[in-house]
């Protein structure tokens, strides 16, 4: 089974992501995830990406699609994936496309995770992450027990380098520029569905297990 999570940064794609690996078994790809373990260890991957990740521009393809390329051939994969932040631009909807039948493998669905914009500004803007173990906070939703502390490992909470209000802005213009034309690329292909993520998080996941269901 394969999935693609679509939707602008901070619909909350991880959040349910994490539910979904949980409930059906598939292996968790995330391309920013990746990047940025990249970044920390200050590989040469990382040291390229890490200045159009800070600017809150998209990386540019060459250097993403053979992580993915790769990443889908591990054997963990052949009972299914889901991929979150992967594709994010046609070019690499195109990739992947060509890479499925190398694989084996073929996409079942799109969900594509609606959220208004306001919204997405306030939760981007108040994320906090573990430096350990990179669980996530948020000032006003999802405070910690003591500020600034981890509640599962006690790590120092951060703000992401690409959370702050300029570069949030940037990547939200940067998704609809370069990624909201995969919806049309995946209605053609009639995989998409919407699911609305303003609504609460068990909600939004109840209506993704909905369609998972089906398949
Ligand atoms: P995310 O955690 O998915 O919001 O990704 C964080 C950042 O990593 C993005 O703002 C991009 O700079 C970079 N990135 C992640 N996935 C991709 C991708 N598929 N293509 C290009 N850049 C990406």
């Amino acid at each position: 089974m394969l999935i693609i999570l679509l939707g602008p940064p901070g619909a909350g794609k991880g959040t349910q992501a994490d539910r979904i690996v949980k409930n059906h078994g598939l292996v968790y790809i995330s391309t920013g995830d990746i990047l940025r373990k990249a970044v920390k260890e200050e590989s040469s991957l990382g040291r390229k990406a890490q200045e159009f990740m800070d600017q809150g521009q998209l990386v540019p393809d060459n250097l993403v699609v053979e992580i993915v390329r790769e990443r889908l051939k591990e054997p963990d994969c052949l009972n299914g994936a889901l991929l979150d932040g992967f594709p994010r631009t046609v070019e690499q909807a195109v990739f992947l496309e060509n890479v499925l039948p190398e694989i084996e493998a073929a996409i079942d669905q799109v969900l594509l995770i609606e959220v208004e914009e306001n919204e997405l500004v306030e939760r981007l803007t108040g994320r906090r992450v573990c430096c350990d173990c990179g669980a996530n906070y948020h000032v006003k939703y999802k405070s910690p027990k003591v500020r600034n502390v981890c509640d599962q490992c006690g790590g120092d909470l951060y703000q992401r380098d690409d959370d702050t209000l300029t570069t949030v802005k940037e990547r939200l213009e940067v998704y609809k520029k370069q990624t909201e034309p995969l919806i049309e690329f995946y209605q053609e292909r009639d995989l998409l569905y919407t699911v609305d993520g303003n609504k609460e998080i068990d909600e939004v996941n109840e209506q993704i297990n909905n369609v998972l269901k089906e398949l």
